[in-house]
């Protein structure tokens, strides 16, 4: 398969698809830039050879109608700062005035299209829509990690278009290569941390991942729903009683595979879902009713040190705790702070899905780890062992 290395895109057009879903604020003012460094290697190898880039992406979800607020325009000066050079604006991502300005594009020159979801078709994955938006480049880019769990019509079904003239951008294909790292080839003994609030959510995570690990740490509300299902007590706990016989079978397929489970033995229990609580810690699975476990308690720490310290590659997905609140963020900051340790002493470390690159950044740790993801629902569904259409249509 052709990486972006193996191209030389002198006098060509680039079609690539970006990530540039970024917040902004009432001013349109970019508030989080990350998406649009983490997409600047590949548009700069594109130009340093001497090629020319259209960029296109999604912001919002302007649900197929055209809303100014939901304009990339809005970017274009951020977007022009970071690669360091005038980017273009194209008001329409296709039809004869989008075709005309890729066409009139001159190496070294950077175009930006409109949103591509002011268009129904994106999202449905239209290929009459996808074969409009190839005209505009010679070699279609993907690197959009964020959206490679979509079969969009950009992220996708284009791909078909451009047959031997289609790559991963540099982002993308790190994300394969940690998510590869962490599922296939990684130094033993490999370590999943799950923690968030609920088992229903991780559960196909959980199944696939026992195949791929030695030891599976278990945090966060989930682990109410493993120690009530044992016999345990966990007072007003979150837990999922219906999950209860899957929680069980988990940890017997667990053993059969020979993946050592580890669930917290104590926790710091609050009388209320508050951050002025008053709190105590209590054994896991004695917890009193009126109480409920919203952080990993002291002994539960020393015992997820030892078995990071000891890790060589490490996944985490999930907080341990209710980080969001300061009285329950010490656990959730104590595993950051192994796994630093952890990667500092040579293990990979890859931290990504949903919620669990919120609490990274909050507590400044994405430069301590490896590997931060960049795409929430695709490192989920990715670690849920699925091929993403976005990375099967380039492969494919
Ligand atoms: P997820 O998106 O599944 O990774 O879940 C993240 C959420 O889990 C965060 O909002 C945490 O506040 C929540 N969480 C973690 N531990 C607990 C707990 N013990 N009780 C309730 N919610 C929790």
């Amino acid at each position: 398969m052709k990486t972006i290395n193996d191209f030389n895109f002198e006098n060509k057009k680039a079609l690539i698809r970006v990530d540039f879903n970024v917040p902004l604020d009432a001013d349109f003012n970019v508030t989080d830039t990350t998406r649009i460094e983490a997409a600047k290697a590949s548009i700069i190898k594109v130009l340093e050879d001497g090629g020319s880039a259209i960029l296109m992406s999604h912001l919002g979800r302007p649900k197929g109608e055209k809303n100014k607020d939901l304009s990339l325009g809005h970017i274009c000066k951020t977007v022009s700062e970071i690669i360091g050079v005038q980017v273009k604006f194209s008001e329409t991502c296709v039809g004869d005035a989008a075709e005309k300005v890729a066409a009139d594009l001159k190496p070294g020159e950077v175009l930006l299209l409109e949103n591509l979801r002011f268009h129904n078709e994106e999202t449905k994955g239209d290929k009459n829509f996808a074969e409009q938006l190839s005209k505009l480049g010679d070699v279609y880019i993907n690197d959009a990690f964020g959206t490679a769990h979509r079969a969009h019509a950009s992220t996708t079904v284009v791909a078909q278009f451009f047959e031997g003239n289609k790559c991963f951008g540099y982002l993308l294909a790190k994300e394969i290569e940690a998510i590869e790292k962490v599922m296939q080839t990684g130094e033993k003994p490999v370590l999943a941390i799950l923690g968030g609030a609920k088992v229903s959510s991780k559960i196909t995570i959980i199944e696939n991942i026992l195949d791929k690990v030695d030891h599976l740490i278990i945090g966060g509300g989930m682990t109410y729903t493993f120690i009530k299902a044992q016999g345990g007590q966990v007072g007003d706990s979150i837990c999922e009683d219906d999950k209860m016989p899957l929680a069980m079978e988990i940890l017997k397929q667990a053993e059969a595979k020979g993946v050592q489970i580890h669930i917290p033995v104590d926790v710091l229990a609050a009388d209320d879902f508050s951050n002025n609580a008053n709190t105590q810690v209590v054994d896991v699975d004695k917890i009193p009713d009126g109480w409920q476990g919203l952080d990993a308690g002291p002994k539960t720490l020393e015992n997820f040190k030892e078995v990071i310290l000891k890790s060589k590659t490490i996944l985490w997905n999930g907080p341990v705790g209710v980080f969001e609140m300061d009285s329950f963020d010490k656990g959730t900051i104590a595993i950051g702070n192994f796994i630093d340790e952890s990667t500092k002493n040579g293990a990979f470390s890859l931290v990504g899905g949903g919620d669990s690159v919120a609490a990274v950044k909050q507590f400044g740790f994405e430069n301590k780890v490896s590997y931060v993801s960049t795409g929430g629902g695709a490192m989920l569904e990715s670690l849920e062992g699925k091929t993403l259409p976005g990375i099967a249509a380039i492969i494919g």
